[in-house]
């Protein structure tokens, strides 16, 4: 029997985890199985990046439910539960705040320990589904992998033992520091049109949240953003459901404005590294534009990655605010000056996180809940 699975199921888990799942692979003291929840399917949301970073395929591929979250989730959580109960292992990894980690209810059922990795992120923005979903699977894990000591703190806030969280650093900057040298390379899977577009200066962005597309004053004002950028080019990989929304409305994106679809992880790094500055709203690129130096807006109402903020590195556009001032948020990402430094770890995570999954399999030591490490007192609904 395998001791540990780990369960991601969207593009930028593969991406995030790539380096963990390579550590884990090269090594001989734990056995794992890498199961694919089948959140993202598409060849250019998921097989690309397998192969761009040469992360080994997983040993089980589940398929899920599009239909809606709902069936996403209850189609997880089926899979799972049963797959557990041919499978037992001595803890479950998952990742983020996505429909997949919701499969850690399945977990849960059969008792098996749940590890999270970016643990005790808050946005402190109840209005988001990602905000509840992270709460959860941090309130039913037994080890919590956070990124930095402000995100312990958060946790700690909230009740959850102090044993159970370990700082690790951001695995994002391990993905930069490992890949830097093959960006380059990433230009030559644009097409010539891309190519040609930004051999002069441009802006690269990203738009998928669905408090943003789905909302349609808020979507209207993103457009207004940037439709407001008439000095340069724009190069925007826009997820499809964005691109359904857009064809669906009556907005229209100004003749500057590249619109294409998704695109791989290395030609999305190239563009980045080179753009005057990103618009997003992506959690992801908002933290790889602040490692890369590139001054960023970021497109949302709430964030949990203020860190950007406190650093100078970006700028923040709320597209629920009534009156905003597009001419004014151009101007302020433009007078950031390039000389943050990245608050978001050295590059070893992915390795403090793989030995300490390493040690923990071994020490059969994932059950670290002790009613005395609660900051509230349990002891009468918590028997040991
Ligand atoms: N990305 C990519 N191709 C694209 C858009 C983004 O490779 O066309 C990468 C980007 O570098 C980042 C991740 O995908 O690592 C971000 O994914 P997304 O914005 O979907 O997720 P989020 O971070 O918001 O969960």
């Amino acid at each position: 029997m395998k001791d540990l699975a780990i369960v991601l199921g969207i593009r930028p888990d593969v991406i995030r985890a790539s380096k963990i799942l390579k550590l884990l692979n090269n090594q001989n003291e734990i056995e794992f199985d890498f199961i694919w929840s089948g959140q993202h399917y598409s060849e250019n949301m998921k097989d690309t990046f397998f192969q761009q970073l040469n992360v080994p395929i997983p040993n089980f591929e589940f398929t899920v439910d599009t239909k809606s979250d709902a069936t996403i989730v209850s189609s997880t959580i089926t899979n799972l539960f049963n797959h557990f109960e041919k499978h037992k292992y001595k803890a479950v990894v998952f990742l983020g705040d996505t429909n997949t980690v919701m499969g850690s209810i399945a977990a849960a059922q059969h008792n098996i320990p749940i590890v999270h990795i970016e643990g005790c992120m808050r946005s402190y923005d109840w209005r988001m589904p990602e905000e509840k979903y992270r709460t959860v699977i941090d309130h039913l894990s037994d080890r919590i992998y956070a990124y930095l000591n402000s995100y312990r703190q958060q946790g700690l806030n909230e009740g959850i033992s102090k044993n159970i969280i370990k700082v690790t650093g951001n695995p994002i900057v391990d993905i930069i520091n490992e890949n830097t040298k093959h960006f380059d390379s990433g230009l030559n899977y644009l097409d010539n049109e891309v190519q040609n577009i930004i051999e002069n200066d441009y802006v690269l962005v990203t738009s998928h949240r669905r408090e943003n597309i789905l909302d349609i004053e808020s979507f209207t004002n993103i457009i207004s953003l940037l439709n407001s950028i008439n000095d340069e080019n724009v190069v925007f990989p826009m997820g499809y459901k964005t691109q359904e929304i857009l064809e669906n409305s009556d907005l229209k994106l100004n003749d500057n404005i590249k619109v294409i679809d998704p695109i791989g992880y290395l030609e999305f790094m190239y563009l980045l590294k080179n753009s005057n500055f990103v618009a997003t709203d992506s959690g992801t690129v908002v933290e790889e534009a602040c490692i890369m130096g590139i001054p960023s807006i970021q497109m949302r109402y709430s964030t949990e990655r203020p860190e950007v903020y406190d650093v100078k590195a970006s700028i923040k556009f709320d597209p629920t605010n009534k009156n905003i001032d597009f001419n004014k948020i151009l101007n302020d990402v433009k007078s950031l000056e390039k000389n943050w430094e990245n608050p978001f770890g050295d590059g070893n995570s992915s390795k403090i996180i793989v030995e300490d999954l390493i040690e923990l399999c071994n020490s059969n030591d994932f059950k670290k809940h002790k009613p005395s490490d609660y900051s509230f007192d349990i002891s009468n609904s918590f028997k040991e």
